[in-house]
């Protein structure tokens, strides 16, 4: 049984999946220190705890919710923690979904092929073809190679994916998510919903972002405008923490 490095339990959430109701497990570590890290207390430090801990806060809920999602931090990097959250839940007929950097395309992959993730929701942190801008945002080199893998593996895996940009301004803007979407429609994703999610500059350590660099729900829209227009995107959603998810163009919709 996996000793698992934890960074904290939400028992319920109706924002990390739209549409159902969630347990959030958040795993500590990341291999990135993106600048805009909106849970970087999860990046140092351990705490770790065995997997029955988990297993009866699992036991406590699965009467109000019908999903675990694992976040963190990057899950991926304690895949026999994910294999063993998921089977429990699986056994106890919950979703499982996992929120990725996508750092990890191979671990990704043999995941996959066990059945015991439901959902992905990976990163899409800026162009992947502007490998500069995305070692500036995850001071981290080689990272574009590795998420365009993970794309590429969710895509042939036929896995329920959602893409998810995280936008401020002078950072990640308008220009960046044209790019993104036309670069999900070349590689074949189309077909998945699309998140733009508001990043808060008031949880990013040091005031490495300013208040003024957020980008405000009328501004998200534009956003999700300019992505839709760019590429032919099945559906373009808005993501702030105040009021969730919200689809803003989809093409199945009148
Ligand atoms: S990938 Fe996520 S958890 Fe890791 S440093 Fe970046 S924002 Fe933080």
């Amino acid at each position: 049984m996996a000793r698992i490095n934890l960074g904290g339990i939400v028992p319920f959430s109706t924002i990390d999946w739209r549409g159902k109701a969630a347990m959030v497990i958040f795993l500590r570590g990341c291999p990135l220190r993106c600048i805009y890290c909106q849970n970087y207390n999860l990046l140092e430090d351990s705490h770790y705890v065995v997997m029955k801990e988990i297993e009866e806060d699992i036991e406590k809920n699965e009467d109000f919710i019908d999903a675990v999602v694992i976040s963190g931090g990057e899950p991926f990097m304690q895949p026999q923690a994910i294999e063993e959250i998921a089977e429990f839940a699986k056994k106890h007929s919950l979703f499982v979904a996992v929120q990725t950097n996508g750092f990890y395309p191979a671990v990704i992959e043999s995941m996959l092929k066990r059945k015991l993730i439901d959902k992905i929701f990976l990163d899409i942190k800026a162009p992947l073809s502007d490998e500069k801008l995305y070692e500036k945002l995850t001071k981290v080199s080689g990272v574009t190679r590795k998420v365009k893998n993970t794309l590429d593996v969710c895509i042939h895996a036929k896995i329920d994916l959602e893409l998810v940009t995280t936008v401020f301004k002078n950072l990640v803007g308008g220009e960046e998510v044209k790019r993104i979407a036309e670069e999900i429609e070349g590689a074949g994703a189309a077909y998945c919903p699309y998140v733009i999610q508001q990043g808060r500059a008031e949880i990013v350590p040091d005031k490495a972002i300013k208040e003024e660099d957020m980008f405000s729900y009328e501004e998200l829209k534009e956003l999700a405008s300019l992505a839709y227009h760019a590429a032919y995107l099945k559906e373009v959603r808005v993501r702030t923490r105040e009021d969730g998810e919200e689809v803003i163009y989809s093409r199945g919709r009148s």
